[in-house]
């Protein structure tokens, strides 16, 4: 039997000082000692110098855009919009994609995440997602023009459903964006998952101008997608903000992530959490500063106590997949938000989003979450530093 210890364990509930966590021989848990900070020599222990915390939950990503790495580089403080420009033209599908997504993948193990919610807008990462040591919850995004494209976009997204299915990966037809999707496209993925009750994710307030879209159809986002052939008539944006247009067509009985948030506000809190109790907000603070320089307030959702999780996004705007890097740009530009929230986000919220909270998100006997440890942390304030690592135990 393993058994692990360190000078402090969190479980995803609760903070142990020098606890025991036991294994059998499949790495599921048997049993969780709390022995209140006073650990007496044992056989075959293994103690470790630093915090130990369950398997990370990336609730965001696209594995598919992981040979983008530095493509986009220079958006000279054009932010989202004009990164939906560049991605546009500059997305290709070299020869190598699959052995890109592949390391990615891996890179992604290495670094203790030990399940995804990712976007798929085509098939290129599935055989990968099949083979991989991580759990993939796919989310297959749909996205377009005009109604006239709608249901062929919406047929493509069903194909690829279809495809995950058999390969046996869990899946869910999503919207990409209040602004990307018309009403007739919006209809169809709604009906989708009513048949089907599923997890919903749709990237939320990512740039100031997408609210501007919704209300004015002016603004510098409005005018990418009008060079992009976007058909404004085909879109009718029920609502005030982006927000209310991403929750106008949803199911309150589906689990929504909230991807981004960069620049919601706190009427759109309220109206998000008094639509339903299972609003999830995702947030991917590297990819905010890469994108758009700018962090949401993090405090006034953290101090709310919503449902908060953390995801890296994808390389086109991230130049590492690693949910600890994202960590620790909270602690820094944040340092009140309590670590135990923090890992909370990046581990149980994330599981509980995605559904997966009965094997992965917390230190519990009979769940198998993935053991990881965070070595040079700051024991004095309980909190994270620049230099501390994470180096996965099980
Ligand atoms: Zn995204």
């Amino acid at each position: 039997m393993r058994k692990l210890s360190a000078e402090y364990i969190y479980t995803g509930k609760k903070i142990l000082k020098k606890g025991i966590i036991e294994f059998d021989e499949k790495g599921k848990i048997l049993s969780v000692i709390d022995t209140e900070g006073k650990l007496n020599e044992q056989e075959s222990l293994e103690f470790y110098n630093g915090v130990i915390v369950p398997g990370f939950v990336n609730a965001h990503c696209h594995l598919e855009l992981s040979h983008m790495k530095g493509m986009i580089d220079n958006l000279s403080g054009k932010g989202l919009p004009g990164f939906i420009d560049e991605i546009i033209s500059k997305r290709n599908f070299p020869d190598d994609l699959e052995k890109q997504i592949s390391k990615a993948d891996k890179e992604m193990y290495r670094n203790g995440i030990v399940a995804v919610g990712d976007i798929s807008n085509t098939d290129d990462s599935f055989s990968i997602k099949q083979k991989s040591s991580i759990y993939y919850q796919t989310f297959v995004e749909a996205f377009t023009i005009s109604e006239e494209k709608a249901e062929e976009t919406f047929l493509t997204a069903k194909e690829n459903f279809e495809k995950l299915k058999m390969r046996k990966l869990s899946a869910s037809i999503v919207p990409h964006a209040a602004y990307s999707v018309p009403d007739a496209l919006y209809k169809m993925i709604a009906k989708f998952e009513n048949e089907t009750p599923k997890i919903i994710s749709v990237h939320n307030q990512e740039t100031a101008s997408e609210d501007e879209l919704i209300n004015k159809r002016k603004g510098v986002l409005a005018e990418v997608l009008d060079n992009k052939g976007f058909i404004f008539e085909d879109f009718l944006y029920p609502g005030n903000s982006a927000l209310q247009v991403n929750l106008n067509y949803s199911n309150k009985k589906n689990n929504i992530l909230l991807i981004h948030n960069t620049f919601s506000k706190k009427e759109d809190i309220d109206y998000a959490e008094n639509f339903s109790e299972n609003m999830y907000w995702v947030f991917c603070p590297l990819s905010n500063l890469y994108i758009e320089k700018k962090l949401p307030d993090l405090p006034m959702f953290f101090n709310k106590n919503l449902k908060t999780c953390i995801g890296t996004d994808s390389y086109a705007s991230n130049t590492e997949l690693s949910i600890l890097s994202e960590m620790k740009v909270i602690t820094e530009n944040f340092p009140d938000i309590p670590f135990e929230r923090i890992i909370r986000s990046a581990t149980l919220n994330g599981a509980k989003a995605l559904k997966i909270d009965d094997k992965f998100g917390s230190i519990e006997p009979g769940k198998t979450p993935g053991i990881n440890l965070i070595t040079s942390f700051d024991f004095k304030k309980m909190t994270l530093k620049s230099e501390s690592k994470v180096k996965v135990l099980l």
